[in-house]
C-alpha cells in the first residue's frame, strides 16, 4: 500500500512531488535540514521531519537519518527527487531492506548504469549504437593517448564516474593530451572518487538529444520521444525543449526503440532517460546518433515531456511503484505541440555566472496561462542559501507549435522579476530571441559561440529609460517614507513632509546621484508645477510614476511603462524585460552617518546650507524621522534620528550655512 510518500529532497523537485502525491490522496511527508526550516517544501508537506545541518551531506545525504524519518512519519515508500540519493544503488537497497518502497529502478539497474564506461559496454552488447572511443580498463597515459591518435582529434576525455559535466574535458590535439588526462584525472577523483576515464570522439556539431522512458514489473517499457538539450554551459542544460527541432520521424522511432531497448537490456523500472548525442553536421539523421549515458531517475526537465504528452510523469513513477502496469501502451501517447524548460538560476552571467546567493527581497514569476507552468521551490523572501543549487524555479511553457512556444518563452522571461541575487533571466531571453535559435539551429556550442550578444557589456551605465524609473522610484520611495512619518506627526499638513522638492517662492531642484556597474551618472530633478522635468544624460523628460507593491507604473515623455521595483536602502532595483537593473543611490549624509556609527550627534556631512529644520529642543523623534534637510552638491540631503532619542539642542535655523562637520542638532539616547 503506497498510502504514505516521504520526499528525500527539497526545493523545487520536492514540491512538484508533493503536488502529484496530494492529487493522488497520498499523505505526504518532507524532510528538511536547518537551512530549511521555513522552506516551501517543508510548509507544503503534511508533515516534515527534521533530518539534520544545513550541509547536503549530513541531512539530504544521510541515508540512516532519512530512513529514521521515514519510520517515525509512517511513511511507506521514499520518492528520492534528483539529485542527493537518486542514483544511489545502497539507498535504494536500504529502503527495501527496512520494508519501504523506493520510487525509482532496482539497485541493479543503477549499478549497471553507474559508471560511463560499463554502461558503454553494456549498451554495445544490446546493439545500441555508443560513442566510438575506449572505454576499457587500460589507464596507462601512454596507452590513453595512443587511443585518442586512433580515435582522431578533437577527443573527449570523461570521468566514468562523472555527473554534471565535471571530470570532462575535450583535447583537440596530441600535444594538449597529457594536460588535459592528468587534470580530468584530478577533478574526478576530488568530486567522484575515483579517477577512472575514457575517450571519446568529439562529435562535431553535438547534439545532446534524449529519450524519456518508462518501465513497469509487467515487462512493458515505452518510451515518451525525446528532449533536445543542445542549449548548454560547460556541459550542462540551459534550455531543454521537445521535440527536437528537425527530427525526423523515423529517427524519432529509431531513437526511442533504442532507448526502450537499453531499459530492457537492463531489467528497468520506472522513470530513466537515455542520453544521446547526435552529430548534426548533416542535419539529424537515422544513422548519426550514439548512447553517451542513461541517468536512472526523473530528470530535472521532464516538464518539457510532460507538456507535450499531457502526462503527469510523476504519477506514472507512483503507479509504477505500486506495481500497476504502465498507464499508457507506445502507440496511445499523444505527441502535441511544442514546449522549452529554461531554469532560472540565482547567478550572474555578468560575473562569469558566479552562483549569487542571499535573500530573494523581489520575486515575481509570469502567471500560469497561455501555456506557461512554473515549477519552483522559493517564495518571494526566502533565502538562497550557499548550500544547495542556486536553481530559483523551472519555466516551462508550451505551444501549437515551436514558434508559438517560444514567443510564449520570451513573453514569460520578460516577466521574471528578481532582486536580490543576481538572476540569469535576460540571458535566457537573450537566447531565446537569438534568430539562430529561433531557427532551431542549435548546438552544444551555440552559447560559447554567441557569447559576446548573450551576455550584456557590464563597464556601462543603465540608459536613460532605466535612469528615469530609478529617479521615480527614488522621488516615490521618499515621498512614502514622508506619508509613513506624517502618519505619526501632529499636523499632518506640514509642508516639511512634502516631498516634491517644495520651496518657498521657488522652483525645487536637486540632483540626484547614482553608481551603476562601476559608472557615475547625474540626474538634475525639476519639480515644476506640471509635472517632473529630468535632466538625463541624453536628454530632457518629463516623468511621472506610481509605486504600489513593488510595481512602477510611469508615464515617461508620453511613454506608458511598467518595472518591478525593489528599494533595499540606497540601493534600488529595476526589473525589466527579464533583466535587473541594480543601481545605488549617492547619499554623501549616509556614506557620513555610517562614518559616524549611530553616535547622538547629528553632523553636516559637507558643507551646505540649512533648507529646513523639522524639530526643536525637548522633541522626541523615533529612529528615522526626518531632522532637518541639508542641500549641498545640488542635492537634498534629509538629515534623520540615528535612532529613538530627544533633542536636545537645535544649533542653527532654516537658510543658514553649515560647515562640514558642523553639530546641527544635539541629539540623546535613552540610556
Ligand atoms: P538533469 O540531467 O536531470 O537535467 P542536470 O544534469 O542538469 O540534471 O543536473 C545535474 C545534477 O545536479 C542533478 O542530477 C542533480 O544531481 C543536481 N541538481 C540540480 N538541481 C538540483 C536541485 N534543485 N536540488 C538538488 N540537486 C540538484
Ligand atoms: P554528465 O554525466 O556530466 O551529464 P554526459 O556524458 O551526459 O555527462 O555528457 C554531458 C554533455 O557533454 C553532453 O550533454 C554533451 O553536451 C557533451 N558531450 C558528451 N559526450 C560528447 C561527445 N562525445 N562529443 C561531444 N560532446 C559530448
Ligand atoms: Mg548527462
Amino acid at each position: 500500500m503506497l498510502d504514505s510518500l516521504l520526499i528525500a529532497n527539497r526545493g523545487e523537485i520536492a514540491c512538484r512531488v508533493i503536488r502529484t502525491a496530494r492529487a493522488m490522496g497520498i499523505r505526504t511527508v518532507a524532510v528538511y535540514s536547518d537551512a530549511d526550516a521555513g522552506a516551501m517544501h517543508v510548509a507544503m508537506a503534511d508533515e516534515a521531519v527534521h533530518i539534520g545541518p544545513s550541509p547536503a551531506a549530513e541531512s539530504y545525504l544521510n541515508i540512516a537519518a532519512i530512513l529514521t524519518a521515514a519510520k517515525r512519519a509512517g511513511a511507506s515508500a521514499i520518492h528520492p527527487g534528483y539529485g542527493f540519493l537518486s542514483e544511489n544503488p545502497l539507498f535504494a537497497e536500504a529502503c527495501a531492506e527496512a520494508g519501504i518502497i523506493f520510487v525509482g529502478p532496482p539497485a541493479s539497474a543503477m549499478r549497471a548504469m553507474g559508471a560511463k564506461d560499463a554502461a558503454k559496454r553494456l549498451m554495445e552488447q544490446a546493439n545500441v549504437p555508443v560513442v566510438p572511443g575506449y572505454h576499457g580498463d587500460n589507464q596507462d597515459t601512454d596507452f590513453l593517448a595512443a587511443q585518442a591518435e586512433k580515435i582522431g582529434f578533437p577527443v573527449l576525455i570523461k570521468a566514468v564516474a562523472g555527473g554534471g559535466g565535471r571530470g570532462m574535458r575535450r583535447v583537440d590535439n596530441a600535444g594538449e593530451f597529457a594536460a588535459a588526462l592528468a587534470s580530468a584525472m584530478r577533478e574526478s577523483k576530488a568530486a567522484f572518487g575515483d579517477d577512472k576515464v575514457l575517450i571519446e570522439r568529439y562529435m562535431a556539431k553535438p547534439r545532446h538529444i534524449e529519450i524519456q522512458v518508462f518501465a513497469d514489473n509487467h515487462g512493458n517499457a515505452v518510451h515518451l520521444y525525446e528532449r533536445d538539450c543542445s542549449i548548454q554551459r560547460r556541459h550542462q542544460k540551459v534550455i531543454e525543449e521537445a521535440p527536437a527541432p528537425g527530427m525526423p520521424r523515423a529517427m524519432r522511432d529509431k531513437m526511442g526503440a533504442a532507448a526502450v531497448q537499453a531499459a530492457k537490456a537492463i531489467g528497468y523500472r520506472g522513470a530513466g532517460t537515455v542520453e544521446f548525442i547526435a552529430d548534426a553536421s548533416n542535419g539529424l539523421r537515422e544513422d548519426s546518433f550514439y548512447f553517451i549515458e542513461m541517468n536512472t531517475r526523473l530528470q530535472v526537465e521532464h516538464p518539457v515531456t510532460e507538456m507535450i504528452t499531457g502526462q503527469d510523469l510523476v504519477e506514472w513513477q507512483l503507479r509504477v511503484a505500486m506495481g500497476e502496469t504502465l498507464p499508457l501502451v507506445q502507440s496511445k501517447i499523444p505527441l502535441d505541440g511544442h514546449a522549452f524548460e529554461v531554469r532560472l538560476y540565482a547567478e550572474n552571467p555578468a560575473t562569469g555566472f558566479l552562483p549569487s546567493t542571499g535573500k530573494l527581497r523581489h520575486l515575481r514569476l509570469p502567471a500560469c496561462e497561455n501555456g506557461v507552468r512554473i515549477d519552483t521551490g522559493v517564495r518571494e523572501g526566502d533565502e538562497v542559501s550557499i548550500f544547495y543549487d542556486p536553481m530559483i524555479a523551472k519555466l516551462i511553457v508550451h505551444g501549437a507549435d515551436r514558434t508559438q512556444a517560444r514567443k510564449r518563452l520570451c513573453a514569460a522571461l520578460e516577466a521574471v522579476q528578481i532582486a536580490g541575487p543576481a538572476g540569469n533571466a535576460g540571458f535566457l531571453r537573450a537566447i531565446a530571441g537569438h534568430p539562430a535559435f529561433a531557427d532551431g539551429d542549435v548546438d552544444t556550442g551555440f552559447i560559447e559561440r554567441h557569447l559576446a550578444l548573450l551576455v550584456p557589456a557590464t563597464d556601462s551605465l543603465v540608459d536613460d529609460t532605466v535612469l528615469s524609473l530609478v529617479c521615480l522610484a527614488v522621488l516615490a520611495s521618499r515621498a512614502q517614507a514622508a506619508c509613513r512619518a506624517a502618519a505619526g506627526s501632529d499636523d499632518p499638513f506640514s509642508p516639511w513632509y512634502r516631498t516634491d522638492g517644495w520651496r518657498a517662492n521657488a522652483v525645487g531642484r536637486e540632483t540626484l546621484r547614482f553608481m551603476s556597474n562601476g559608472a557615475h551618472a547625474a540626474v538634475m530633478v525639476e519639480h515644476a508645477p506640471g509635472g517632473t522635468l529630468l535632466h538625463l544624460p541624453g536628454g530632457e523628460m518629463q516623468a511621472k510614476g506610481v509605486l504600489a507593491d513593488g510595481q512602477l507604473t510611469a508615464e515617461l515623455g508620453g511613454r506608458k511603462i511598467s518595472a518591478g521595483v525593489n528599494v533595499d536602502g540606497l540601493r534600488i532595483t529595476v526589473m525589466r524585460a527579464g533583466h535587473a537593473h541594480v543601481v545605488d543611490v549617492h547619499d554623501p549624509v549616509h556614506d557620513a552617518e555610517l562614518d559616524e556609527g549611530v553616535g547622538g550627534d547629528i553632523i553636516a556631512p559637507m558643507p551646505g546650507k540649512l533648507i529646513s529644520v523639522h524639530v526643536k529642543a525637548g522633541d522626541k523623534v523615533g529612529k528615522g524621522d526626518p531632522l532637518a534637510v541639508l542641500e549641498a552638491m545640488k542635492m537634498e540631503n534629509t538629515l534623520t534620528a540615528p535612532a529613538d532619542g530627544t533633542v536636545a539642542e537645535v544649533n542653527y535655523a532654516a537658510g543658514d550655512q553649515v560647515d562640514e562637520g558642523a553639530i546641527v542638532i544635539c541629539f540623546t539616547r535613552p540610556e
